[in-house]
């Protein structure tokens, strides 16, 4: 009791002064002095912010009769010194509202309000097939709300929030609209005055620093971990480090991999395709060549001796596929799709040196009686694809356009008859 040194005199009357009561006052004098005062100072009605967290702290220390025992022996230094458990720190708004059953005018406290979940914010993130085979770590700089340190969250200097006029606290208007004699239409919006929060703060109460926001830009790098063998679409969570708002459990950053197309190799899964155009000769008598793989090391791709690669085939490499996710010292399968580039003509010399090499052609099975039969033909190039196509937009149009005089239109025409 005598430990502490004797503490400056009015250290331990402020309280009191403050509530307006005398020192030797009963607990129901402190209830009936802070009840009266805090209404008049509530900043809701236009009183002094200051004041009515005074009113809070004073009322939280001398209502409690341990605290009271400390402060009426050593003053408001030995609360904060943490004698008692901490003198300040209650929100001034709960402690109004433990009085009052919830606040004052339907809005104020945070506490009992149900909780809802902040959106999760998505970003593509872009990343090469490098990236992907290799696996990388991207720093990403993102501007994200974080709770107002200042205010907590609060927006107003003293804690305090006034239910919103325009939609009675409630955060949401609705408007009807008469779409007919018997139809009405019924929409709901967030409240433009409160921004659907429900309350609106008292200029002169709004907090310095976000200006009555409760949340403030912050910047944060984030380290974005892309494994080996990710997919195209795959997610990365970074777990509440969205947006940021006052009673509400903030979402989550998501990061939905988007794979870059490759120049060179695609991929299908775990696998890789590359596309290779070889020469005849070479599709014929052998090839050597050089692929630079995505880590960056040469393969030397070549046929084994006397192999003939036939136009559209395939080959394939094993192990030098993708790395595969969480099991990157596995991988899949890399293709080679072949195409072999044929001479436009050939010269007569040309022809009879390869008929010379060549395996002689199946014998003419055709006799002159038969051929003098026969109608000659001519062949023609064709794009098939592109009159394939042609086609079907004739047949299209023509289902579209009944008398329209197209192919296609005719064709239905006759199968009408
Ligand atoms: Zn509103
Ligand atoms: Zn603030």
């Amino acid at each position: 009791m005598f430990g502490r040194p004797a503490t400056k005199k009015g250290d331990n009357t402020r309280y009191y002064e403050i509530l307006g009561v005398p020192k030797n006052a009963s607990q129901d004098d402190l209830k009936k002095a802070y009840k009266k005062a805090a209404i008049k100072n509530h900043p809701d009605k236009g009183g002094d912010p200051e004041k009515f967290k005074e009113l809070a702290q004073a009322y939280e220390v001398l209502s409690d009769p341990e605290k009271r025992e400390i402060y009426d022996q050593y003053g408001e230094d030995a609360l904060k010194d943490g004698l008692g458990g901490g003198g300040a720190g209650h929100d001034p708004f709960d402690i109004f509202s433990s009085f009052f059953g919830g606040g004052f005018g339907g809005g104020g406290s945070s506490r009992g309000r149900r909780q809802k979940r902040g959106e999760d914010v998505v970003h593509p993130l872009k990343v090469s097939l490098e990236d992907l085979y290799l696996g990388t770590t991207k720093k990403l700089s993102l501007s994200r709300n974080v709770i107002c340190s200042k205010c907590k969250g609060k927006g107003s200097k003293s804690g305090a929030s006034m239910q919103c006029t325009g939609c009675q606290g409630t955060g949401m208007k609705v408007t009807i609209r008469q779409l007919g004699p018997s139809m009405i239409q019924q929409m709901q919006h967030a409240c433009n005055e409160c921004k659907g929060t429900g309350e609106t703060i008292n200029d002169k109460d709004r907090c310095g620093q976000c200006k009555g926001d409760k949340v403030v830009a912050e910047k944060k790098v984030l380290e974005v971990v892309v494994e080996k063998g990710m997919r195209h679409g795959q997610k990365i969570t970074f777990p509440g480090e969205a947006d940021a708002a006052p009673d509400t459990i903030t979402g989550d950053i998501v990061f939905v991999v988007q794979q870059k197309e490759h120049p060179k190799f695609k991929r299908k899964g775990d696998d890789l395709f590359v596309e290779h155009t070889l020469s005849l000769t070479e599709a014929l008598c052998g090839f050597k060549f050089v692929l630079s793989h995505l880590d960056g090391r040469q393969l030397l791709i070549k046929t084994n001796p006397g192999e003939v690669v036939k136009p559209g085939s395939f080959k394939g490499i094993d192990d030098e596929g993708m790395p595969m996710y969480q099991k990157p010292f596995m991988k899949g399968k890399l293709y080679l799709h072949f195409t072999v580039e044929f001479p436009e003509t050939l010269g007569p010399e040309q022809i009879d040196a390869l008929l010379k090499v060549l395996p002689p052609k199946p014998p003419s099975q055709l006799t002159d009686m038969e051929l003098d039969e026969c109608e000659e033909t001519t062949l023609h190039d064709v794009n098939i694809e592109e009159e394939m196509r042609r086609k079907e937009q004739a047949a299209q149009e023509a289902y579209d356009e009944d008398d329209d005089m197209h192919g296609g239109a005719q064709r239905v025409q006759c199968a009408q008859q």
